[in-house]
């Protein structure tokens, strides 16, 4: 067989539809940031980042970097083992308690990453309650469906932020039937909230429990940085946290926190924590370290200049005509809507004005709605947003983007919400269509660029209504998957 046909067949339908992954080779360097060093086939140049997640620049605050060199000189640079054989340090210890504190649990427990928590948390939750049912928002980041995909449990998938169909599925369902409800604090590629209020006492009322993704609220809402369940005074109400040590913690890692029995049952049920050698002492000493300072002052004066500098940002996009997408939060969305263009404008942004934003493609979001997602951070100030606007405003009028001043499509959900399949998030759907095509065809299914959706930015009413048509549709193939 010839293997290597088969993998550059698969490269060539990502290139196909203009979605091939080019990495940055860049070096941020400590008190320097948003500036970073990068490194091209002509020599290394000065850049801009636009796009990282790590929020609120912890990953370079001087307390946060003493505390991780100290544990790697202290500790050494691995843990040597998992958490059961020699990799649990008083470090993690603390790490976790301050973890359980800031989420107002009796426990967490710390894993390799967000996505891994998604991943073994919902799978095991959902796996040791009898017969339980997975109900998860439409719009759930891809780790939280492989868990639901992992724990092998019945899911029904409700619209985005629509506790009122939440509600009718849960209300079909026997009183005493083990259900969980998944979703996220904020959606990370629209910006938006979570209705996590509303969720809550419906799921309440139904006997369900929570669980809610605060990946990208974490250190970043909440007085003490504890994410939108603390903003909206929800502790009580959210069963399970789900959170990383990647983003506004400047880490890396994830983690649970919720109930001391459903925690400890985690630590012995769950193979994505048990499996694997335990997070490097300087990783936690770093996170531990970002925690604690967020939780005071200094976090309440970074989450307010956070705001208001995607505040600005905004309203500098909007009154140059560019089409923001509304979001609430830190993330500023810039709507494209073609894949191809979407890479140029990248390309070219760098290229001409060294700004560094990566264009944000299927699978990530659905096809057609292709963007940038710009995150200001408290380190990105008048003059760097005033450059970025002013090169994005000539790049646009250069690759003749979707009118300036066009709006998100209103009323309602954005149209490609709802295209949410398990298997249409992981990319899944592709090789299965392929398998079919053979290698080298890139004639299958998803290989081509779908003719309705390409270059469509802003839907009409109409095509909105097929999309969802169409979305519902395969959500119910989803359903018996
Ligand atoms: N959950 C959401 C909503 C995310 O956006 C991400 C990553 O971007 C994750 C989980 C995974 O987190 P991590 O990057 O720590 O693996």
């Amino acid at each position: 067989m010839d293997y290597d046909a088969w993998f550059r067949a698969a490269v060539q339908r990502v290139r196909a539809e203009g979605r091939y992954r080019v990495f940055a080779n860049l070096a941020r360097e400590v008190g320097a940031y948003p500036r970073a060093r990068m490194r091209t086939a002509a020599g290394p140049r000065d850049v801009v980042i636009w796009c990282s997640n790590d929020y609120l620049g912890m990953g370079h605050h001087s307390a946060v970097l003493d505390a991780g060199c100290a544990a790697l000189r202290a500790h050494g640079a691995g843990a040597g083992g998992t958490r059961n054989i020699s990799g649990t340090t008083h470090l993690h210890v603390r790490l976790e308690r301050a973890l359980a504190e800031l989420h107002g649990k009796p426990a967490a427990l710390l894993m390799s990453s967000g996505y891994v928590a998604n991943e073994a948390a919902i799978s095991t939750i959902a796996r040791l309650l009898p017969d339980c049912l997975i109900l998860s928002d439409a719009n759930n980041h891809a780790s939280m469906i492989a868990g639901i995909r992992a724990s092998g449990c019945e899911k029904q998938i409700f619209r985005h932020n629509d506790p009122a169909h939440l509600e009718r599925l849960l209300a079909a369902q026997p009183a005493s039937r083990a259900k969980l409800v998944a979703f996220e604090g904020v959606y990370s590629m629209d910006g938006d909230f979570g209705r996590a209020a509303e969720i809550c006492t419906i799921a309440r009322r139904h006997g369900a429990l929570t669980y809610l993704d605060e990946v990208h609220a974490v250190g970043m809402y909440g007085p003490q940085g504890g994410g939108i369940a603390e903003r909206d005074g929800l502790t009580d109400q959210v069963d399970v946290v789900q959170g990383t040590l990647g983003k506004a913690l400047g880490a890396a890692g994830g983690y649970v926190a919720g109930p001391a029995a459903m925690i400890d049952a985690l630590r012995s049920h769950a193979p994505g924590f048990i499996f694997t050698t335990s997070l490097p002492p300087a990783t936690v000493a770093a996170a531990l370290a970002a925690v604690e300072i967020l939780r005071g002052p200094e976090g309440q004066a970074l989450r307010a200049r956070h705001q208001e500098r995607a505040a600005s940002l905004k309203s500098r996009l909007q009154g140059a005509g560019l089409p923001v997408i509304p979001s609430p939060s830190h993330i500023v969305p810039l709507l494209v809507g073609d894949p191809v263009r979407c890479r140029l404008l990248s390309d070219l942004l760098l290229e001409r004005h060294g700004i560094y934003v990566q264009p944000i493609n299927y699978p990530t979001v659905p096809r057609g709605t292709e963007r940038l997602r710009l995150t200001p951070s408290p380190l990105h100030d008048d003059r760097l947003m005033d450059q970025l606007v002013a090169a994005l405003v000539e790049v646009w009028q250069q690759l003749d983007l979707p009118e300036r001043g066009s709006a998100w499509p209103s009323g309602g959900e954005p149209a490609h919400c709802l295209d949410r399949t398990v298997e249409g998030r992981l990319g899944i759907v592709d090789d299965a269509q392929h398998r079919l095509a053979g290698p080298g065809s890139i004639a299958g299914g998803d290989a081509v660029i779908d003719p309705g959706m390409q270059g469509k930015a802003l839907l009409g009413r109409d095509q909105r209504a097929a999309l969802q048509a169409e979305a519902h549709r395969q959500h119910r193939v989803d359903d018996r998957a």
